[in-house]
């Protein structure tokens, strides 16, 4: 546990939550400022900042429920679809450093969370840093 971590705090029991679900490894509760109705945060119990500093079983234990808990948000809020979010660092808009999963549930034409500004880049500089990441995967 992180001392001041306010999902620590949470996970441990001295904060409370809205749970929608809960096991050995894993908390998942309703955000306090939902961005749509259902808006949920998968969190595991253990504190890690990123989710690329999370153990594999961290993530596996993450990916195995995070599914069927979307599928239950739905259903109950009626929803078609969702945005399963992730941010990691302020710069990728992480406010909360411990790492988690947002599950936004979506409805056609809402307006919520535009297209990225996507842009065009030739194929020989995608393939120059393609190569230049996959040499570098540990
Ligand atoms: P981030 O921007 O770090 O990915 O998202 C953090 C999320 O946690 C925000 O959507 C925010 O509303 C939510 N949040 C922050 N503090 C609390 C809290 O004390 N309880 C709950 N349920 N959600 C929180
Ligand atoms: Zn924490």
């Amino acid at each position: 546990m992180s001392e001041d971590c306010i999902f620590c705090k949470i996970a441990s029991g001295l904060l409370p939550c809205s749970k929608v679900y809960e096991d050995e490894h894993v908390l998942s509760f309703l955000d306090i400022a939902p961005i749509s109705l259902g808006h949920t945060l998968i969190i595991p119990k253990d504190h890690y900042e990123r989710f690329e500093e999370c153990p594999q079983d961290v993530a596996a234990n993450l990916a195995k429920c995070i599914g069927k808990i979307a599928k239950a948000v739905l259903n109950i809020v009626d929803a078609q679809d969702y945005n399963l979010l992730n941010n990691n660092g302020s710069s990728a808009g992480q406010v909360v450093g411990h790492v988690h999963f947002h599950i936004i549930p979506r409805h056609r034409d809402d307006g919520l969370l535009g297209r990225w500004p996507a842009s065009e880049m030739p194929k020989e500089k995608l393939e120059e840093l393609a190569s230049r990441i996959f040499q570098s995967i540990e």
